[in-house]
């Protein structure tokens, strides 16, 4: 390893990216025609590269905007090897409470210093992160539609016919509408499956107490956000009305966001996206947070890209919580067309992903696959 100061950031590039679906996808918000991230390269004066990857789900150009104005002036020069420093520069371009655009920007470059850290200890970030070294991360499959039933059903055999035997169901409103669907995949998937439900906060608190009894009824592992996420006497409530253990967090960004729940064990599962919750930095505290209160950690991907995913297994195969991380069934050129993980193998096998060894993020992305992504 080079001598302390010699990885001085020297440039930091931005892709903005969009994607059209190949198939829509439908939750409690909304149907998604098309999805966007943002896209980052750090380089260093020692001649190494890091990338990373911010959740952007609107407007990724304005990411590209609130980086190159607000944070490369605060970070051009500076070691990139001391990430906490690089995060605190950062997280001073507002003097507000920390949240939205501005902690996903930080996410991007924090995941970048993080792969550049690698790569200058000729590490994998799983070793860096110093935890327990699992080499496969178990995931679940996500996610059954929400919609007709049709194609809720054909989701399901999907999932099934990839070996995957836990899978996570989108839920919303009306509330027998749901409680149909909770029965419907359950008789369809069989008692072995893990199932899990998501709502994507589509429920008041009285509608949340019913689809739960469905949940507990038939046997499902997880209620993900059936509240608005500041609704925190709501969740403490709902807790108390039900046996379903409760998930969340994706909408998180910061710790001090993800601490009330957590410190008081109203949840059981602890959701950060690497992507939005403050990057490798962040989540990990984060997933240290929940394993202090024995609650597990279940890294979100929701519709994010390659990046994204290779840095959550890193999380995962480090922390000691780790229970399952999500891995979206359904095409994704974000994931799928600008790297392999693994390069010439499958990469859901027996319900798990291996984590990357190469050095930093261990991952090549395909320059020219992400320019024509270009938003
Ligand atoms: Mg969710």
């Amino acid at each position: 390893m080079a001598g302390e100061g010699d990885h001085k950031i020297s440039e930091i590039r931005v892709f903005p990216l969009v994607q059209r679906l190949p198939q829509p996808t439908r939750t409690s918000w909304g149907t998604y025609d098309s999805v966007s991230i943002l896209l980052v390269e750090v380089r260093t004066s020692s001649g190494l590269s890091g990338v990373g990857e911010a959740l952007a789900r609107f407007a990724p150009q304005g990411y590209a905007e609130l980086i190159e104005s607000a944070l490369a002036p605060r970070l051009l020069g500076r070691d990139a090897t001391a990430i906490s420093a690089r995060w605190a520069d950062m997280r001073r371009a507002l003097s507000g409470r920390a949240g939205g655009m501005l902690i996903e920007a930080i996410s991007a470059v924090d995941i970048a210093l993080w792969d550049i850290l690698g790569k200058a200890a000729d590490l994998p970030v799983w070793q860096l992160l110093g935890g327990v070294g699992r080499s496969h991360v178990p995931v679940y499959g996500a996610s059954i539609r929400w919609g007709d039933d049709a194609q809720a059903d054909a989701d399901v055999e999907a999932m099934l016919a990839r070996g995957l035997t836990d899978m996570k169901v989108k839920i919303g409103g009306p509330v027998e509408a749901a409680c149909a669907r909770i029965a419907r995949v359950r008789a369809r998937a069989g008692a072995e499956i893990t199932l899990t439900a998501d709502a994507n906060w589509a429920y008041s608190l009285d509608e949340a107490v019913q689809v739960a009894r469905a949940l507990e009824t038939h046997g499902y592992a997880w209620f993900e956000e059936p509240l608005r996420p500041e609704d925190e006497a709501g969740y403490r409530s709902l807790h108390r009305h039900t046996s379903v253990p409760l998930a969340a967090g994706e909408s998180n960004y910061t710790l001090d966001q993800a601490m009330p729940l957590v410190r008081d064990r109203v949840l059981s599962v602890l959701q950060p996206n690497v992507t939005r919750s403050g990057g490798i930095t962040e989540a990990r505290r984060m997933a240290e947070l929940a394993a202090m209160h024995d609650i597990a950690y279940a890294p979100h991907v929701g519709m994010s890209g390659i990046v994204c995913e290779v840095a959550s297994l890193h999380l995962g195969a480090a922390m000691p919580n780790t229970r399952t991380m999500e891995c979206a069934a359904s095409p994704n050129l974000f994931r799928d067309g600008l790297a392999d993980i693994v390069p010439g193998h499958a990469r859901i096998e027996n319900g798990r992903v291996a984590v990357p060894n190469g050095p930093g993020l261990g991952l090549t992305l395909d320059w020219d696959a992400v320019k024509e992504l270009a938003a």
